[in-house]
């Protein structure tokens, strides 16, 4: 039987976009190999016990039916209060709860596109955004940014990009794969060009917490933005809680009262237990965050320590978040090619840069999840590696 196009048209052909690597390395891993895994962004560290305690709390006090759609009131005052700390007004009105960020991502895609509609997407992207549009049966247009400015939005690019179905602009900063973190006059830019010409701004910044330089700037907290701005975020990344899948999409009332009516139809709630974790951590867990975004800043260090400067190479500092670039274009290689023989001859697997677009190829994006001896040794042999390529 036939299938939707919608459906159909969700995973576009792109060809090989290196994820073969990751695969490759977890069928290694499974048949009993040893390879040091820095690809994707789970974290080594486990949700705390103090946030499991919480859950186990909740399920034994028999919160396992079902929960409000839009998330427990308690968890929707917790997440806007922390929202509201920027000085935006902020209600649990404000706050719709989702299973993890990316059904926050999808929300906020089916609320504001239309179908044949455009959406802007700067390339580097995270690997499900180009879906998740298509996923609303709209079309993503993708913006490149350039390595030389930082991997920052272009602005003039965008603006240039933008045609009359164009309904809204997807940003993430800090950024996964690149680690750059937006500039406040570069959002104040997109700001305006938004409010200029009428277009959505969906903000993910489910690392925004995560800061290694510069400030974090949600751009709903930009003049006259709260009204136009989709802000998606998660405990995934914060609380070290991926497996949980808990997040929010926030906004103005009126559009997360529709968004809501969609989850209705889609999620039907996240479990309570699981909110009542959310809660623990928010209000009691400052210090397990802190202790997280320490914990991959010092991993950062660790890195950049490991790497040093040598031929073949180039590591691109991250601003933010959990990942660090390494610009290898200097071998000659693209990043695939490099990331397919590190996994063969070194047992050591990262994301080629062509995973996230075009803007990162012949980078590599290295996942900063292992504990510092590991990263700093697995780094010292992938600089040992992209300087035995280029000497011989
Ligand atoms: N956005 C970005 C940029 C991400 O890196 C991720 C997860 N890797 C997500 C969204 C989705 O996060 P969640 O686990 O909360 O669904």
């Amino acid at each position: 039987m036939e299938l939707s196009t919608r459906i159909r048209q969700v995973v576009g052909g792109n060809g090989d976009d290196g994820w073969s690597v990751y695969y490759r390395a977890r069928d290694m891993m499974a048949a009993g190999k040893p390879v040091v895994m820095l690809t994707i962004g789970d974290h080594d560290i486990k949700t705390d016990g103090a946030i499991l305690d919480a859950m186990k709390a909740s399920m034994a006090a028999g919160n396992l039916g079902y929960s409000p759609v839009t998330g427990s009131l308690a968890l929707r005052t917790a997440i806007a209060a922390r929202v509201g700390a920027a000085g935006t007004v902020t209600t649990p009105d404000n706050v719709l709860v989702t299973p993890g960020g990316q059904a926050a991502l999808y929300a906020a895609m089916i609320a504001t596109l239309d179908a044949g509609q455009s959406c802007i997407v700067l390339d580097p992207f995270y690997a499900t955004y180009l879906q998740t549009v298509r996923a609303a049966s709209a079309r993503p247009v993708i913006v490149p940014t350039r390595a030389d400015e930082g991997f920052q939005p272009d602005i003039g690019a965008i603006e240039a990009a933008i045609a009359p179905d164009t309904r809204a602009i997807l940003i993430n900063t800090p950024n996964n794969p690149t680690g750059a973190v937006y500039r406040r006059d570069r959002l104040a830019a997109l700001a305006a060009l938004c409010r200029a010409r009428g277009i959505w701004l969906i903000s993910d910044e489910v690392y925004d917490i995560q800061i290694h330089a510069g400030e974090h700037v949600s751009p709903r907290d930009l003049p006259d933005m709260a009204g136009r701005c989709l802000v998606v975020n998660s405990l995934s990344k914060s609380h070290a809680m991926t497996g949980s899948r808990l997040g929010w999409v926030l906004g103005p009332e009126d559009a997360i009262a529709r968004i809501a009516e969609l989850a209705t139809t889609t999620t039907y709630g996240v479990p309570g237990f699981i909110q009542d974790a959310g809660v623990f951590a928010l209000t009691e867990g400052d210090e397990i965050e802190r202790g997280i975004a320490a914990r991959y800043a010092r991993r950062r260090q660790v890195a950049l320590d490991a790497l040093g400067n040598g031929p073949g190479y180039r590591a691109v500092p991250p601003e933010g978040g959990m990942y660090l670039m390494l610009d290898i274009r200097e071998t000659g290689l693209s990043g695939v090619a490099f990331a397919e023989r590190l996994l063969d001859e070194e047992a050591i697997a990262v994301m080629p840069g062509e995973s996230f677009g075009h803007a990162t190829a012949g980078h590599l994006r290295i996942a900063l999840t292992q504990p510092e001896a590991a990263l700093g040794a697995a780094l010292g042999r992938i600089a040992a590696f992209a300087s035995g390529l280029v000497a011989g």
